[in-house]
């Protein structure tokens, strides 16, 4: 889950470089490049490039109001729909990247779409009751 920032250390009338902003809010200076592309205003228009303090504490503001998503047990993320859905026929594959995490796939019950999330074994063996899990690509024991 991503890092929760709060946006009341930024001063408002301050400027602030890519590493100033990072240091002041606990983050990696990539991390403040990728809010960039998220839609943080910055001015480029000399080196070092500068972001306002009431930019980024709109940025961050805005950001932390916008509701999370939350899944349960049994429902995905479909990327088509751009929304929760259940597995079409309780059907789902999980692909294990270590011994405790993977993902989980499944085809959208709506638009018959590739849907999946992130899940742990833990997770899998809970939700093998009510659907069939095949485990795919074992790389782990
Ligand atoms: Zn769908």
């Amino acid at each position: 889950m991503a890092k929760r920032v709060s946006a009341r250390k930024v001063k408002m009338h301050n400027q602030y470089t890519y590493q100033q902003a990072a240091d002041l809010l606990g983050v990696s200076v990539q991390t403040v490049r990728l809010w960039r592309h998220a839609g943080l205003p910055v001015l480029n228009g000399q080196k070092p490039h500068l972001i306002l303090g009431f930019a980024l504490k709109g940025f961050l503001t805005e950001r932390s109001r916008k509701p999370k998503r939350r899944l349960a047990r049994d429902q995905f993320l479909c990327m088509a729909c751009k929304g929760p859905t259940r597995a079409l026929g309780d059907m789902a594959d999980y692909k294990p990247y270590t011994s405790t995490r993977g993902r989980l796939e499944a085809l959208c019950e709506d638009c018959e779409g590739l849907c999946g999330k992130f899940a742990s074994q833990a997770l899998c063996d809970e939700l093998a009751p009510i659907m069939t899990i095949v485990i795919r690509n074992m790389k782990c024991p």
